[in-house]
């Protein structure tokens, strides 16, 4: 009996994971792809991070952790959003997980009971979703618009919420559009969820400190009245360049980080033991990271500012300069429809990015996976060069279209 159980079955398979896997497979073959589909950063974890994971395993510090993550990390942590984003935690308010995916699925499994709902703007983290399925709830997906900055409607939120709403989960800066929740809308949709006891935000905060300056980030959890109905998700992949590190972690009332700790105590037990002494060298860099992530951070935008730049002069494109991330969220729908001959129509993103790796050997994610169909993501995290390259191709796939 090959049967599966009807939780896996109501998942769908992260399309981000099987383009970059696809794309991984091509260079594998010889095929020159230029990769501009992994959530990423291109560059090394900085260096005194990885010495501190190195001196952690040269001093035998490899025996498993508390399960909740080590006291001097979540001591650090609790530090570390005191210092910059103005909250109140202890460390029996913290979990420390193997990245902030495992943050995110246990709080979502632990505050949701089955038929309970989960907006989820869209644009969308592509596991949300999935992450409101595997816990028997129902994502509700609510639009956005480019025009807006792909920025969630505070009355059509309004309008969504009904008693079986269990979660709004938020990201800012936003994979994959990029967009900054300004606080004055933060503020706004704190009003709303004020008004509805029931419900409980989740502020996925882990692109925070890879922001374009003049915009800033706001912790959903500080405004007023919503450190109770709050859990903030950050970690360590992106601002620290530390995704093979598998560090994340939660921060919210007791009641509900005991209750993640409690799943995580049967599914995986404290993170690694190693990575957690070099988050602990991550945190001591500084606020925002230190220089060795506003280095990172000027080389992000000055890969933006190109880009934008490059795909504004494409006829037909639309895009909302993204103030975060690292990811271009680009609207190419007035090309779908066009037929190229040795290739068929491209009708959709999908098709669209499948046209662009075999024709421009670009690797790109349709928008479908993120819930809007007329975009395309393409991630910037690679060099200058690269993005130069990648534009040049994208451009010349695109002649046959025009
Ligand atoms: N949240 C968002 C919006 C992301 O883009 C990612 C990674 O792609 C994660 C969470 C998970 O990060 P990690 O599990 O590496 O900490």
């Amino acid at each position: 009996d090959i049967s599966l159980s009807p939780r896996v079955n109501s998942v769908k398979p992260s399309k981000t994971v099987a383009i970059s896997d696809l794309a991984t497979a091509l260079v594998q073959s010889g095929v020159p792809v230029i990769r501009l589909a992994a959530g990423e950063p291109d560059f090394d974890t900085p260096a005194a991070i990885a010495e501190a994971g190195i001196n952690a395993i040269r001093e035998g510090y490899t025996r498993y952790t508390q399960n909740a993550g080590t006291l001097e990390l979540r001591e650090a942590i609790c530090h570390k959003l005191k210092e910059e984003n103005d909250l109140t935690y202890t460390p029996d308010q913290i979990v420390v997980s193997n990245g902030a995916k495992q943050s995110l699925i246990q709080a979502v499994l632990a505050v949701c009971s089955p038929g309970d709902e989960v907006i989820v703007p869209a644009p969308f983290w592509v596991s949300y979703p999935e992450m409101a399925r595997l816990a028997d709830a129902t994502p509700v997906i609510l639009p956005t618009r480019l025009s807006d900055d792909f920025l969630l409607d505070p009355k059509l939120l309004e309008s969504t919420i009904t008693e079986r709403t269990r979660l709004l989960i938020l990201c800012s800066p936003s994979n994959p559009t990029g967009s900054v929740y300004p606080k004055k809308l933060l503020e706004e949709i704190a009003h709303i969820v004020a008004k509805h006891p029931r419900l409980l935000v989740v502020s996925d905060e882990i692109y925070e400190h890879i922001i374009y300056a003049p915009a800033t980030h706001t912790s959903f959890a500080s405004l007023p009245g919503m450190w109770d109905r709050t859990l903030t998700v950050n970690g360590f992949s992106k601002a620290f360049a530390m995704t093979g590190w598998r560090l994340g972690y939660i921060a919210g009332p007791k009641h509900f980080i005991t209750a993640c700790g409690k799943l995580q105590s049967q599914f995986t037990s404290g993170a690694s033991s190693i990575s957690q002494k070099a988050g602990v060298a991550a945190l001591g860099l500084g606020k925002g990271g230190g220089e060795a992530v506003s280095t990172m951070v000027k080389a992000f935008r000055e890969r933006r500012d190109f880009l934008v730049k490059s795909f504004r002069e494409i006829d037909g494109v639309k895009i909302s300069e993204p103030q975060g991330a690292f990811y271009l969220f680009i609207d190419f729908s007035s090309f779908y429809g066009r037929e190229v001959e040795g290739f068929g129509k491209i009708e959709d993103s999908e098709s669209l990015c499948r046209y662009l790796l075999d024709k421009g050997q670009v690797a790109v994610v349709p928008g479908s996976a993120f819930g809007d169909d007329s975009c395309i993501r393409i991630s910037y995290a690679a060099s200058l060069t690269t993005l130069q390259a990648a534009v040049e191709r994208i451009k010349k796939a695109l002649v046959p279209l025009t």
